[in-house]
Order: structure tokens, then sequence, then C-alpha cells
């Protein structure tokens, strides 16, 4: 999978470097670059943003640039291409639409930033063959910027590639699978800590009686 994100903080990415998504790099599943929108600007300021149209507080992301940039980087890609332009009015983003996009072979991610992007971004690209174009957004809440919400969702994808988790079990007993629930709780030695015992049935070595237990548990607490 490849993937870029484009932003006025391409440092902003540098935990990608990390964990089990900087093995996916290192190992050739995920090809992974941070763009800097600047450099598609052609003045002195480096500008990025203008005042809005229509008057109202804050600026607005100027779409040359942007189209630049993500011409740039569709040049550079074959196949089809997954815009996903983040924004606290898209759709909320989830497991579903996670497996969704852990599919994709190119996936651009358009990083807002002050009060967003020019409307008509999203309206051009929508007309492009090979490019879908997504808006979406982590919650209902609002960052300062898309970069957070970027890196949630890379996060959220790259782990569901074949082969970056080790154990694919792990996958399917999660929180938030196909049936909608969430996961039972979970333990670990010591038997008991600070005077809380680990649940005995955990560690009667019954393996049918734990997995029911377990079933149980994981409706409780998505009932909850
Ligand atoms: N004025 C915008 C609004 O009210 O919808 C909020 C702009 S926000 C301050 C700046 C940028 O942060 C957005 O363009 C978007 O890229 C990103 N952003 C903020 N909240 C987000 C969210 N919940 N999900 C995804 N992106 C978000």
């Amino acid at each position: 999978m490849r993937i870029e994100a484009i932003s006025i903080f391409p440092e902003y990415f540098s935990p990608l470097s990390l964990s089990l998504i900087g093995k996916a790099q290192e190992n050739g599943v995920l090809s992974f670059q941070a763009v800097d929108l600047r450099e598609f600007t052609h003045d002195p300021h480096r500008t990025v943003d203008d005042t809005p149209y229509g008057g109202g507080a804050g600026m607005v992301m100027k779409p040359e640039p942007w189209g630049e940039a993500i011409d740039a980087r569709l040049s550079q890609m074959d196949g089809v291409i997954d815009l996903i332009i983040l924004t606290p009015a898209g759709r909320v983003f989830d497991q579903r639409y996670a497996e969704e996009l852990s599919k994709s072979e190119n996936i651009i991610f358009a990083c807002g930033r002050y009060e967003g992007i020019d409307a008509r971004v999203e309206q051009y690209y929508r007309d492009v063959e090979s490019v879908r174009v997504h808006e979406i957004s982590i919650g209902n809440y609002v960052l300062n910027g898309g970069e957070v919400a970027a890196l949630a969702i890379i996060e959220s994808i790259v782990r569901l590639i074949p082969g970056v988790i080790g154990n694919p079990e792990s996958l399917s007993e999660e929180s938030h699978n196909e049936i909608g629930e969430v996961e039972y709780p979970v333990y670990t030695k010591p038997a008991q800590w600070r005077g809380i015992n680990v649940p005995e049935i955990l560690t009667s070595g019954n393996h049918g009686a734990i997995a029911r237990w377990r079933q149980e548990e994981a409706k409780r607490r998505s009932q909850r």
C-alpha cells in the first residue's frame, strides 16, 4: 500500500516510523511519504490561505496549492487512488470504513488547517476518473488540523493489512468486529493485584468455559 499525506506540517508524521507501522515500511508492505503543501506555492511568503468569500472569521486554504500538490502526487501513482479529505463535516470513520480502506493500493490524505480547504478542491476531484474522493471525520469534535486524524486512520488501516500484525487471530477477536461487539476484558499476571483477583474461570484451564465466559462478557460490555 502506498500512502501520502499532504500537510503544512509534514513533521507531524514522524511517529509513523515507529512500532508496527515503522516495521511495515521497513518490510515494504507500506510506503509512506509526507508532502509539504507549501512546496506548491509560488510567492515569497509561501501562502496557503486567504480570507473567506462572504466574510466571516478565520482563513480558508487556497485551492491552487492543493490542486498542484494533489496533481503532482496523482501523477506518481497508478490505478485507483483514494483521496481522503479530512473534515469534521465528513462521514464518521469506523472499523468498517477502516476495513474498506485497508484494501486500497494508493491513498492520499489532504490535511486541512484554519477553516478548512476551499470546497472546490473536493468538487474538482470528484469528477476525476481513477480518483475516489472521501470526506472523513474521525469524530464529532473539532481538531486544529487533519494531521492527527490522518495518523489515526493510517494506524487503523495499516494494521489490517495481512502480515502487519504478527498474530492475525488477534484481529478477529477485537472490538468492533463484524458482529459489532466490543472485546471481553483481558488480564495478565500476577493473579492478584492490589487486592483484586483475576476472574477464577481464567485460571481453570477449562477452555470451553473460558470461551463461553468471554462471549458473555463481550455481550455484557457491548450492551453496557
Ligand atoms: N471550520 C471547520 C468546521 O467547522 O467544520 C473546522 C476546521 S478545523 C479547525 C481545521 C482542519 O482540521 C479541517 O480542515 C480538517 O482537516 C481537520 N479536522 C478538524 N476536526 C476534524 C475531525 N473531527 N475529523 C477530521 N478532520 C478534522
